[in-house]
């Protein structure tokens, strides 16, 4: 054991790997490393038990898991998760992303599947430690990062289906990732799906559940089918209002120049609560460009974007940060926004978070944290 790391009275057990790729492997893969394909060395696991809590904290070699055919996440999908990057900082520095808010949603979403919270500074730990052994996958490339997909299973063995597992196992593995946009950043035409709903009132929709992916497939392939990249979710009541495009929060810009302005979907329930949507909602107001969080529906998107009254519009997540959106299909026709072009206030706001991220613009937030 070496380099341990305690948090929450828990210590985190070091086994490293025994077949770390050699720096020269390591390159290799980092000069293209798509997105989630390929892993670093180790990952991070802690076990929970209703009578021990959280224990058994450790970085190990990255592998496969060994699980009983009875175990419960396979059968009843108990099961969560979180995207974070951690990013390259001209100075050489490691930093993540609100990587605090990151924590707080996965309690959030923990409690809505009936799981156990994991301390804040455990899931923060985690992270720490793995970067600390594999920071060397931290890509330097412009645009490229090191994703960070921490999740929790239920591991009960047995069907009984009349209580929440009494056991979970946390892992945190990591994946290099290149630009998302490669060629450019790339519009995308969307579908409004109204055969399909990701969520419902009283649902887990914003709960960041693997179920509601699951789910989501299907409308997901109809999307493609009809031509678009992605689709573009509806309220599940009266599949007319607008609320998330694919696993992305929506922005809408309206007017252009000084009088620019932005409208996302409320949180309603049924939303995702994005954390980059969150950061928008701080920092678009700070450059003068005044935000809403209302209601839109697929009527007055398409009227608004016929009269030019709608000039932008993107969607925004980890992933890909901020992705414009340039035409809308559905059974009712299509339409375009603005030029199909991605627009200027769309960019701005990407070019200012991504500058936060990278350590290329000023964190006045804390949003940034910083390892070594
Ligand atoms: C993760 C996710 C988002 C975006 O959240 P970020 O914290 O900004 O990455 C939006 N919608 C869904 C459905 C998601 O799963």
């Amino acid at each position: 054991m070496s380099n341990a790391t305690t948090t929450s009275g828990l210590t985190f057990d070091i086994q490293l790997s025994t077949q770390r790729k050699t720096p020269q492997e390591r390159a290799e893969i980092l000069q293209s490393p798509g997105f989630g394909n390929v892993f670093t060395d180790h990952m991070v696991t802690i076990r929970y038990s209703a009578e021990k809590g959280w224990y058994d904290a450790r970085l190990e070699p990255y592998g496969p898991l060994s699980l009983d055919p009875a175990t419960s996440v396979l059968h009843y999908a108990q099961e969560i998760f979180e995207g974070l990057k951690a990013y390259r900082h001209p100075s050489g520095a490691i930093a993540t992303f609100r990587p605090d808010a990151n924590a707080a949603r996965f309690n959030r979403s923990a409690a809505r599947m009936a799981m156990p919270a994991l301390p804040e500074d455990l899931f923060l730990g985690a992270i720490t430690t793995l970067l600390e052994h594999d920071g060397d996958w931290v890509p330097t490339q412009a645009d490229a990062s090191l994703y960070l997909r921490p999740f929790m299973i239920s591991t009960d063995v047995g069907m009984g289906v009349n209580r929440p597992s009494q056991t979970y196992l946390f892992i945190l593995i990591a994946s290099p990732s290149g630009p998302y946009f490669s060629g450019g950043i790339k519009p995308v035409t969307v579908w409004l799906s109204e055969d399909f709903t990701r969520a419902a009132p009283g649902g887990t929709g914003a709960a960041k559940a693997g179920g509601n992916y699951a789910a989501s497939f299907l409308a997901q392939a109809q999307a493609v089918e009809k031509g678009c990249d992605q689709v573009v979710w509806l309220d599940a009541l009266e599949h007319r209002w607008v609320e998330e495009m694919g696993g992305m929060n929506l922005f809408f810009v309206f007017g252009s120049g000084a009088e620019a302005r932005l409208l996302t979907p409320e949180l309603t329930g049924t939303l995702l609560p994005g954390i980059t949507r969150d950061s928008l909602l701080k920092l678009a107001p700070e450059l003068g460009i005044p935000v809403e969080e209302g209601r839109l529906s697929t009527e007055e998107w398409r009227a608004a974007a016929l009269s030019g009254e709608l000039t932008e519009v993107f969607a925004c997540g980890t992933a890909a940060v901020i992705t414009p959106v340039a035409h809308v299909k559905s059974a009712q026709g299509e339409f375009r926004i603005g030029d199909g072009e991605p627009g200027p206030v769309t960019m701005r706001l990407r070019e200012e978070l991504v500058g936060r991220q990278y350590g290329t613009v000023a964190d006045e937030h804390g949003w940034v944290h910083v390892f070594g």
